[in-house]
């Protein structure tokens, strides 16, 4: 199994939101790491044949996804990000419409909805209208119903939006489970889901591919760059207009703040580990801080 992009541009008319993309995946999980705008729906929609790159392609097993979209298809699994649903049908029926859209036999579409929906704890509910049911609920069964087909390739734009601690636990579980020898390529906010799921990070930064690698690769590239350094009240306003602070907190000496800088923000500063998170500030800055 692989899945490639090759120099994926795509332009809204002037404006340029994918620059030349390219990477290819064997199986595993990815996690799509970049700030709001920064072109992961666009990449998504494009990979699952929504929407049309301007350059470039996606290939399946060598084969161009777009000269026979179908073939792909059955093995795509999908969650949009405007995932949409039909709030009178029950949840088993919108599992059962989804099936029958992808050509699945009835019978074992049937069986596969039981047990999706069981998955993502939802076959308490499975014959209530998808209209009662909670945001999370929504959500898992976005999950459930991209997974029917038992799909090859597993795309999930923002599968943890609305989700609660629990529930976010309860998803990475069902994606370790399911992922073994297939693609799942997740993009997510929450930098501990990415943490926890992803064998491998992508981050797109402003439509570029700026890196990719194991969280601790990446991790790795700004040790010396993270600082933990105690503030004065009448010093705060100004640290925290010229550095990158990845956390803030009152102590009995000040401000505790945690900063990363390519130079020592201060002369009592101290180096720290850092963290997904720090490196997630560190390319998502903004341009004032670079
Ligand atoms: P992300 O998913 O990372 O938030 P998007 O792919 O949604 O990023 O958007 C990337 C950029 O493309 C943004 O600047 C957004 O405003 C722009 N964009 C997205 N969809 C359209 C569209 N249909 N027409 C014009 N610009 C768009």
């Amino acid at each position: 199994m692989l899945l490639e992009l090759n120099h994926i541009t795509k332009k809204y008319d002037n404006t340029t939101v994918l620059h030349d993309v390219s990477f290819a995946l064997k199986p595993g999980v990815y996690g799509l790491l970049g700030s709001n705008g920064s072109g992961k729906t666009t990449l998504f929609r494009i990979i699952c044949g929504v929407m049309k790159q301007s350059a470039g392609s996606v290939k399946y097993n060598h084969d161009d996804v777009q000269l026979n979209p179908d073939a792909f298809r059955s093995v795509l699994g999908y969650l949009p990000q405007d995932f949409s649903y039909y709030p009178d049908f029950t949840g088993m029926k919108f599992m059962l419409y989804i099936a029958a859209l992808k050509g699945m036999n009835k019978n074992y579409a049937k069986h596969r909805s039981l047990e999706l929906l069981k998955l993502v704890g939802l076959e308490d509910v499975a014959k209530k209208k998808i209209k009662k049911y909670s945001g999370g609920m929504k959500q898992r069964l976005g999950i459930a119903q991209a997974m029917i087909n038992d799909p090859e390739v597993l795309i999930l734009d923002e599968p943890t939006v609305g989700l609660d601690p629990k529930e976010r636990v309860r998803f990475r579980n069902l994606i370790s489970s399911f992922s073994e020898n297939k693609i799942v390529i997740l993009s997510t906010h929450i930098v501990s889901d990415i943490e926890y799921i992803a064998d491998e990070i992508l981050v797109l930064n402003q439509g570029k591919l700026e890196n990719r690698g194991v969280s601790s690769e990446l991790v790795s590239t700004i040790h010396g760059d993270v600082w933990e350094c105690v503030v004065e009240a009448s010093k705060l306003k100004e640290m925290v207009a010229n550095y990158v602070i990845s956390n803030q907190k009152h102590s009995e000496k000040g401000t505790v703040l945690r900063i990363i800088s390519k130079e020592k923000p201060t002369r009592d500063a101290l180096q720290v580990q850092p963290t997904l998170e720090d490196l997630y500030l560190y390319y998502f800055r903004e341009d004032s801080k670079k």
